[in-house]
């Protein structure tokens, strides 16, 4: 067993590792840049190490730096977290050069799901679906692109194989711009990703996002926790996510979720790891796959009672997995708002003090955040400071659970985009269920033509 993880990460992901360890006896390092000394997790960890300044390519994204604080403090293992460098294959791969465990997936699988194409490929030979698309890169022979778009059948979405966070992504409605979006695309991707390799799907017009949850151990042990709707997003990026997925039923359910494992087993994955899905007219369509915790993980946990972060490190240590699929019974519904510090209007980042700091309670409610009162939050990383969550034993009572908790919620000293989920909360078709992807834009947007009216 682990004794010693050095945590490679901030915010609430780090807390959340932190009392994972902490539960199973694990002691625990924290790192943390300049910016971060008064991080709440770096207060509670046994250990701490300042690895850099607050610019994250100089602290967080510093390979060198987060190595060498595992090697002073002694640490086994490294926790990465979501974000940062937790989908770096040369990371993991130096981590256990390093004599360290990387709880996560083998490098060569992080590296084959980092590139959308190589996965795509390795999901379709595993037989799960995928989107209609072009098989592999956009060459050079533009003829040859054009005829492999108008077979894909436009709209098209470009995107780039190294892309991530919602970024290097463009639609394109007709032929004539066709070649003119791949260029830019290009362009784009190598100056964010350093790759420009992209890549064509067909464009779906109103699609969900559904997600599936995995866990495979070192020993051959694959399951499926359900899936996550996670179609309320901004600019590609999650708002609130969901479990289970309104109107999917058991058998979508096993029949998708038994493909997903399996395909684990195929391709000897190790770890919690997602699979991401479009979901349309009854088929999914697999999109990417991601090899690391995810932030909305804890719905999940709620209609499971799993600990996902726990199984990440008893996986890590070498056990088997602790539960068959046949136990995974889903129980209730649970939503997640994701809180940003931002302007509810804008979406414009908003750091600063926090003056006051109350938070929810009372049944079914969970608060993975890191703030407190008096908590500086830093303007040079993501906007989320954490995560309110509700559980009811069905979806009307989740949702009437998040509705009292938003409204005990008090974050004074900064603004947050509270106001936008109270919003959401009583928004007809979102109480409905079911909403595409593109809702909130819509919604976002004919809001802002009837302010100016
Ligand atoms: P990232 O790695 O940047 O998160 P994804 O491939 O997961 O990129 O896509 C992010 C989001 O972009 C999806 O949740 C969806 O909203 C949109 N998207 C991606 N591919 C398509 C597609 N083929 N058709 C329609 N929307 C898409």
């Amino acid at each position: 067993m682990i004794e010693k993880i050095l945590i490679a990460n901030r915010g609430e992901i780090a807390l959340r590792i932190l009392r994972a360890c902490r539960e199973l006896g694990i002691k625990t390092v924290a790192v943390h840049s300049e910016a971060d000394r008064t991080l709440k997790h770096v207060r509670l960890a046994d250990e701490s190490v300042c690895i850099g300044p607050a610019r994250s390519t100089e602290s967080y994204l510093n390979i060198p730096a987060v190595i060498s604080a595992a090697e002073v403090t002694d640490a086994q293992a490294i926790h990465p977290g979501y974000g940062f460098l937790s989908e770096n294959a040369d990371f993991a791969e130096r981590v256990m050069e390093s004599g360290f465990i990387f709880i996560g997936p083998r490098p060569e699988t992080i590296r084959m799901m980092g590139d959308k194409i190589s996965a795509i490929e390795a999901m379709k030979k595993a037989g799960v679906p995928t989107v209609p698309g072009s098989d592999g890169p956009v060459g050079e022979d533009d003829a040859e692109t054009l005829r492999v778009a108008s077979k894909i059948g436009y709209p098209i979405i470009i995107k780039a194989a190294g892309g991530g966070g919602g970024r290097g992504m463009r639609v394109v409605h007709t032929e004539a711009a066709l070649l003119n979006s791949i260029s830019l695309t290009r362009t784009e991707a190598g100056t964010a990703f350093g790759n420009s390799t992209v890549y064509m799907e067909k464009y779906l017009e109103n699609p969900r996002h559904i997600e599936i949850q995995v866990l495979s151990d070192e020993h051959g042990n694959a399951i499926y926790l359900g899936e996550r709707d996670c179609s309320m997003q901004r600019r590609h990026q999650k708002v609130i996510e969901e479990a289970p997925g309104p109107g999917i039923t058991q058998e979508m359910r096993d029949r998708i979720g038994s493909r997903c494992a399996q395909a684990c087993v195929d391709i000897g994955y190790r770890g919690a790891g997602t699979f991401e899905f479009l979901y349309q007219d009854g088929e999914f369509y697999f999109i990417e796959m991601n090899t690391r915790v995810q932030v909305e993980h804890p719905v999940t946990e709620l209609i499971t009672g799993m600990d996902i972060v726990r199984e990440q490190i008893m996986i890590a240590s070498g056990e088997p997995l602790s539960v068959k699929q046949s136990d995974i019974v889903l129980r209730g519904h649970a939503i997640e708002c994701r809180i940003n510090a931002e302007d509810p209007a804008t979406f414009m980042p908003c750091p600063g003090t926090i003056t006051a700091y109350h938070t929810p309670g009372g049944p079914g409610i969970r608060v993975d955040s890191h703030i407190y009162t008096g908590y500086t939050v830093p303007p040079y990383y993501d906007s989320m400071i954490g995560k309110l969550i509700a559980w009811g034993s069905d979806r009307p009572t989740a949702l009437a659970r998040m509705r009292n908790a938003l409204a005990e919620l008090v974050i004074d000293g900064i603004k947050t985009n509270t106001p936008l989920h109270m919003e959401l909360l009583q928004d007809a078709a979102f109480i409905a269920g079911g909403t595409n992807i593109h809702y909130l834009e819509k919604k976002l947007a004919a809001k802002k033509e009837l302010d100016k009216k």
